[in-house]
């Protein structure tokens, strides 16, 4: 049997809404402004939360691919932190290494052998990701990008009341 969250995650109407008014917010918070393409996949059972694909950001397309469940909005302030860290001129990669802040930092091999969760989590730009990821939707929820939203769409409104994605 479903419980009532599953049920309400099913209801994708929202989703758009709640996606685009978050897109919003986080264009205020990081002081950007970029169109940012957000696709939402469907949930595995691997320890995939999400990615952005670096490279193509230098060709200015802002992909984020995002794992759906009820922390889709973390996720997103996850790998948007990456955007900015790639826009203000902090983490890029090339020639197989990790810049960070204008010095190879590590190599992309090395990178993706790390299997220590909380080796992981210490990297500069995964640090500020994980900060955000946590700070960011709670911010959301007391800021005026979300209140805005209410009375547009009932699933939409009993979520923000009961704080199912924050
Ligand atoms: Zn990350």
């Amino acid at each position: 049997m479903k419980t009532f969250k599953e049920l309400i995650l099913e209801d994708k109407k929202y989703k758009k809404l709640l996606i685009d008014s978050y897109k919003e917010f986080l264009k205020d918070f990081f002081k950007v402004n970029i169109k940012v393409n957000i696709k939402i996949l469907k949930r595995t059972k691997s320890d995939y939360f999400g990615d952005v694909d670096i490279g193509m950001l230098r060709s200015k397309k802002y992909v984020i691919k995002v794992e759906d469940g009820y922390n889709f909005l973390h996720y997103i302030s996850h790998e948007y932190t990456h955007i900015a860290q790639f826009l203000r001129g902090d983490l890029d990669i090339e020639d197989g290494f990790i810049i960070w802040k204008g010095k190879k930092f590590m190599s992309t091999n090395d990178y993706s052998n790390i299997n220590n969760f909380d080796e992981y989590k210490k990297l500069p730009w995964e640090k500020e990701a994980y900060e955000n990821q946590e700070k960011l939707p709670k911010k959301f929820l007391n800021s005026s990008f979300c209140s805005d939203l209410k009375g547009k769409d009932a699933t939409l409104d009993f979520g923000i009341e009961n704080n199912l994605w924050f």
